[in-house]
């Protein structure tokens, strides 16, 4: 069941990408929300900018010592309780009152807050694709069986779980998914390219503008390997039947094939805006101040297939998922930390598929039944790489 409106929000990572497009959808809807909690990282200066706007009741941010910083920049008449470090991510997301939760931190730190949200019956607007990729068969279980629903915002995902509506049931299963893919800003370009490529280049994504981490998993395709394990986690089906084509403009979001051949998508422009109201506001459909897409004007949609020899982490991230639920564990924590290391220009570009095939191969398999287990192999990952 969905909540009724105005619903009560919680949104974490508010301050982000995902966060602020979020909070224009409630700005332009101000009637179907009230806002619970805004969720920050370290930008105590949007925080507080976006507090003084939305004026929730609570506030979270992850460095205890920033909290006076924010409390200096809020109006006398307006004293939020505020909460601080990993743990108030978790508090807010099974909050009482709260009827839906944006999940848009970014990273392994999503996922606990993500899993306890759905052990809490919540429904979830879900951003957050790293915690399905750590611990989707955790997630999963927790919806079954407290009745939390998942909405995906990933616009891929969203646009499969908008093919998929009005299907199911054992005569209609989806024979494949497929994964649009804009290919980033190094489409075309072969390995020998790609050893010389800085950061800014990386960054530089033709058609989204996204936080740093998923810009740089784009570039490299690992963002689509994420999404394939995305894929089978939320609708159930195993790597064999996700394909992804690459469609540099971004118009198709996603499709589903049927058993008969067809293929049902969704198309529209690249705004996040989209998927992200679809999800706040479902099964309500609501207008959003936004272009619309125009067929005639865009002419020209183009498909080609992924190249995987330029770009091997989409591969690294099937095999992952096949290998069993530990390793994709592996895959991602070894990808956050490269990653990191690659915008903070300690390794070359080329270094990050490296360092997650090796990490991989170094992984021989363990059991991540646990959150517990889970974050403890995501720790041990990241120390094993950081020391080497
Ligand atoms: P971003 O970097 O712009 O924002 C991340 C948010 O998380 C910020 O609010 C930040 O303060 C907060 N944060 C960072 N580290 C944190 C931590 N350790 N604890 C608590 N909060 C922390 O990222 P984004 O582009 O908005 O992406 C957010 C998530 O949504 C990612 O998982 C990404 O894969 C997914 N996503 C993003 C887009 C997009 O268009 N940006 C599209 C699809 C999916
Ligand atoms: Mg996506």
């Amino acid at each position: 069941a969905t909540p009724d409106f105005p619903r009560k929000l919680v949104l974490l990572g508010s301050t982000g990408s995902i966060g602020q497009s979020a909070l224009r959808v409630v700005e332009q809807h101000p009637e179907l929300f009230s806002i619970l909690a805004l969720a920050g990282g370290r930008n105590v200066k949007r925080l507080a900018e976006q507090a003084i706007q939305f004026r929730p009741p609570l506030l979270a941010l992850l460095n205890a010592e920033d909290a006076p910083r924010l409390q200096d920049r809020l109006p006398a008449d307006y004293t939020p309780e505020i909460l601080t470090g990993s743990p108030a991510y978790v508090a807010l997301a099974r909050l009482e009152e709260a009827q839906m939760v944006l999940s848009a931190i970014v990273g392994a730190a999503g996922f606990a807050p993500t899993l306890a949200a759905a052990r809490a019956g919540k429904a979830i607007a879900l951003a957050n694709k790293e915690s399905l990729v750590l611990g989707g068969h955790l997630i999963r279980e927790a919806c079954h069986r407290t009745g939390a629903l998942i909405l995906p915002v990933d616009s891929e995902h969203n646009a499969l779980f908008q093919a998929l509506a009005g299907h199911g049931g054992e005569h209609s299963q989806p024979y494949r998914l497929i994964l649009t893919a804009s290919g980033g800003p190094f489409r075309g370009r072969s390995r020998e390219d790609l050893h010389q490529v800085t950061r800014e280049q990386a960054l530089n994504h033709p058609n989204w503008s996204m936080g740093a981490k998923i810009s740089i998993d784009s570039s490299t395709l690992m963002n689509k390997g994420l999404e394939v394990i995305e894929a089978c986690q939320l609708y159930g089906v195993p790597a064999e039947q996700v394909d992804v084509v690459v469609h540099p403009q971004s118009i198709v979001h996603s499709l589903v094939e049927y058993d008969d051949g067809s293929q049902l998508a969704h198309l529209g422009l690249p705004d996040m805006q989209v998927p992200i109201a679809h999800c706040l506001c479902y099964p309500r459909r609501v207008t959003l101040g936004l272009k619309r897409l125009n067929l005639a004007e865009c002419a020209k949609l183009t498909f080609e297939a992924p190249d995987l020899t330029a770009f091997p982490c989409l591969r690294l991230a099937k095999e992952a998922f096949a290998a069993g639920p530990s390793h994709p564990v592996v895959l991602n924590a070894a990808n956050e930390v490269a990653v990191d290391l690659f915008l903070n220009g300690k390794i070359r570009y080329l270094a990050i598929p490296e360092m997650i095939e090796n990490a991989l191969a170094a992984h021989s398999g363990t059991t991540v039944d646990t959150p517990e287990a889970i974050l403890q192999l995501d720790k041990e990952t990241r120390q094993a790489l950081i020391q080497s």
